[in-house]
């Protein structure tokens, strides 16, 4: 396991190293019976803002992302849930013209200091998108494509890549054709074999967004299977549409919406609530989370 709290200025670590109450979606997994306090955070999140240029698309966000549980982000369309994911890894800055307001602290470090190596964040801080993106190369080299990129050397890379392959739950379905192009596989083994080449570079934590959207039920449920064992290792924030997934698989929840000023110009997305999975989904504290997860609104 990496060590969480080596500084991030480092290079890569040791490489051995619906309208009514009954259309509110069922809790399956997720309350832990710890409350939102306890335990160290990942990430302490601090009045966030974000700007695409004049543009804010969100503002005021604060809240602590829990270690070793799932953290689900909902809401409507356009209401900045991908782009608060992507400031935890500091994807949103390969965009050009925007800029981050407020602190982003990882393990108590600030995730935006002068001395932070972007690239380290990343790795650290892996993500999973939408549609699975594997590189048009064997199954066995998109795994090891990272390691072999960010010179970590493992002892071993055929070990490594049979590692990550079984931790994404994929290893049985390909092991006696690693050899064979990525664009084999179905869409949901392509999608659980970039959550492995996630995992090869050994990261701390991994972010989800939509991961499922283009998937077909049966592959969503592999991968939301595969979620709840990786929170063991891996801490998660996954951005869902989906609310019944976001109540099957997440411990917290947090629900976005789209403020619109009252001459309609401007429309930002703010944090609702936060709170426990369950808490969220049987009796949240604000009546727009109300509104929007038994489907009056959104
Ligand atoms: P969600 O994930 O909730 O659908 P997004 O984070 O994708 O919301 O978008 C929030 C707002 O930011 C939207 O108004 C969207 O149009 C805008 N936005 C997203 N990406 C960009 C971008 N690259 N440039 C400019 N505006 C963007």
């Amino acid at each position: 396991m990496p060590d969480p709290h080596a500084t991030l200025s480092q290079p890569a670590g040791d490489p051995a190293s619906a309208a009514g109450p009954t259309r509110r979606p069922e809790v399956h997994a997720g309350d832990d019976g710890v409350t939102l306090a306890s335990g160290a955070p990942v990430f302490r999140i601090a009045d966030l803002g974000f700007y695409y240029g004049a543009f804010r698309a969100i503002r005021g966000v604060s809240m602590d992302v829990a270690e070793n549980r799932i953290t689900a982000v909902i809401g409507p369309s356009g209401c900045g849930k991908s782009t608060f994911i992507r400031c935890l890894n500091r994807m949103n800055e390969l965009i050009p013209g925007t800029r981050v307001e407020g602190r982003i602290s990882y393990h108590d470090q600030d995730l935006y200091g002068d001395d932070v190596d972007p690239i380290e964040v990343r790795r650290r801080i892996g993500m999973v998108f939408q549609k699975p993106n594997p590189f048009p190369k064997s199954i066995y080299d998109n795994v090891a494509f990272g390691p072999r990129v960010n010179g970590t050397r493992p002892a071993s890379m055929d070990d490594l890549v049979e590692e990550s392959l079984r931790k994404a739950a994929l290893w049985d379905e390909v092991k006696d054709e690693l050899k064979k192009s990525a664009f084999s596989l179905s869409g949901g083994q392509q999608q659980r074999l970039c959550i492995a080449r996630c995992i090869a570079v050994r990261p701390d934590v991994i972010l989800m967004d939509e991961p499922c959207s283009a998937l077909d039920p049966l592959a969503t449920n592999r991968i939301e299977e595969l979620m709840i064992e990786l929170k063991r290792d891996y801490t998660i924030v996954i951005v869902t549409h989906n609310m019944q997934q976001a109540a099957r698989v997440s411990d917290r929840t947090a629900f976005f919406t789209a403020e619109v000023t009252d001459d309609g110009r401007e429309r930002t997305g703010v944090l609702v609530e936060f709170d426990r999975t369950e808490k969220i989904f049987t009796a949240p504290s604000d009546r727009r989370t109300e509104d929007y997860i038994t489907g009056r609104f959104g």
